[in-house]
């Protein structure tokens, strides 16, 4: 195949990123505002995004310019690298070729900058002073205080109570690339005193986090809010990372069977996935595509696909998504960007129109394939990558019990370096496996909005 003009340039970076949503079969569902339960219009988002974002979020261009400064940061890592994990097919003793293309490289240590990058620079170009933002794990705080450090920007950071206190380190990167950061449920918002009242002892969420963020950036007109996942625009971002797998895979003269990413909003499913699924589409190519998320939070696979809120204390627009309710609180599982309680509309868009797979993944065994990974291939990934890899070895034991030889594509999308505490919680037998907590989510899903 000849490169597109938007796919790679002499630097090897993409020029453009991949918007799937004209190539789509059936538009995605519009997102209502939640008062008047019309579609949002881009003066409602205004106090929150500026202009750039909020046109991303709502366009059918396929490809969409980025700009030379994000290129230019984009510059000291991208393209990313792909291997071929040669050592762990040995160990697998398996027929199939396993690929994966590793994110780790970013300074972040994750996909996450990819599109933080984007957002702080669009922000910066339209004049705001600071951005507010949630954590989970804390690899997409990092990531924007990185990008705001970047562009001059001053940096918030809500980080869930959980993950704060399980991994100060991220909290110290953050706090070393100048941002301030506060464990989420705080007393400085109201939907932070609010959850408190209820559970002084809560050890926070996702969907609790945006709250606080996007109350302080609403309040402040000098700040937005930037959000790492779900939203359209960071699915776009995170493109670049199947447009150079597209090519890197022509390299090494193969094509993916089946593509597999570990989902929390589904960005970096949807990076790696986005362009080949654009590619299926047009009858270019017909890899399966496999969405692994944990266990303790599977929304794709046993939430329901319906309007919900994108936060607990009902802040933001209603998007249709697979959800277990915005009243759900995870379990404390390691994988703390996985820990969200909706799907990113686009992502559950394709579950519906059966253009994906999704199946779930216990803690422990996350973790045993990350090890086992990590003994074959030498890079520990996070454990949110761990789900990745399980459900990349689940397919490579198919193709072994099949005997059919496939190729398989992995996104490694960070790596694990702050998350050693897990590791070693692991190692210890302290990690446990969640049961699906169906009566809380069944509570939840009650609580839905009639839309
Ligand atoms: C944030 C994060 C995730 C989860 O977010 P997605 O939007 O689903 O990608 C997964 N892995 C890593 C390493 C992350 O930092």
């Amino acid at each position: 195949m000849k490169p597109h003009k938007y796919l790679l340039t002499e630097d090897r970076i993409p020029q453009a990123w991949y918007n799937l949503v004209p190539g789509l079969p059936v538009p995605p569902a519009p997102v209502l505002h939640p008062g008047t339960l019309q579609p949002v219009t881009p003066d409602d988002l205004l106090p929150l995004f500026p202009m750039a974002l909020i046109a991303q979020e709502a366009s059918v261009e396929p490809w969409i310019e980025i700009p030379k400064e994000v290129r230019g940061v984009y510059r000291h890592w991208r393209p990313s690298p792909l291997y071929r994990a040669r050592r762990l097919e040995k160990q697998l003793d398996t027929p199939a070729r396993i690929y994966y293309k590793y994110e780790g490289v970013s300074p972040a240590g994750s996909h996450k900058p990819n599109t933080a990058v984007a957002q702080a620079y669009y922000n910066k170009r339209e004049g705001t002073r600071r951005l507010v933002t949630e954590t989970g794990a804390g690899q997409w705080g990092s990531s924007l205080a990185m990008a705001c450090s970047f562009f001059g920007l001053e940096c918030k950071v809500f980080m869930v109570r959980v993950s704060y206190d399980q991994k100060p380190y991220r909290r110290a990167l953050m706090e070393a690339y100048g941002a301030s950061v506060t464990p989420s449920p705080s007393p400085e918002t109201e939907s932070g005193k609010a959850i408190l009242a209820r559970h002084p002892d809560s050890t926070g969420s996702l969907g609790i986090a945006i709250s606080e963020a996007v109350e302080v950036a609403a309040q402040d007109p000098t700040a937005h809010y930037a959000l790492g996942s779900v939203l359209n625009h960071v699915l776009l971002h995170q493109t670049v990372i199947g447009l150079e797998a597209i090519e890197q895979m022509e390299m090494a003269g193969d094509q993916p069977d089946v593509i597999v990413g570990c989902t929390g909003g589904g960005s970096n499913f949807a990076g790696i996935a986005f362009p080949f699924i654009g590619r299926n589409l047009k009858g270019k190519g017909n890899a399966r595509v496999v969405a692994v998320e944990p266990s303790a939070c599977p929304s794709l696979t046993k939430g329901r696909f319906a309007y919900d809120f994108g936060d607990t204390g009902h802040l933001t627009p209603l998007a249709k998504m697979y959800t277990l309710g915005s009243a759900f609180v995870p379990p404390g599982i390691h994988a703390g960007g996985l820990r969200y309680h909706g799907m990113a509309p686009l992502v559950s868009h394709l579950l519906d129109l059966g253009l994906i797979e999704a199946t779930a993944v216990q803690q422990l065994d996350a973790f045993a394939a990350g090890v086992e990974f990590a003994r074959a291939e030498g890079i520990l990934p996070a454990p949110e990558a761990n789900h990745a890899v399980a459900g990349a070895l689940r397919e490579a034991l198919r193709c072994k019990q099949e005997g059919v030889r496939r190729t398989i594509l992995f996104n490694l999308c960070g790596h694990g370096h702050f998350d050693m505490q897990a590791y070693i919680d692991y190692h210890a037998g302290k990690l446990l496996n969640f049961d699906y907590p169906a009566e809380e989510i069944a509570m939840a899903l009650a609580g839905l909005p009639a839309v």
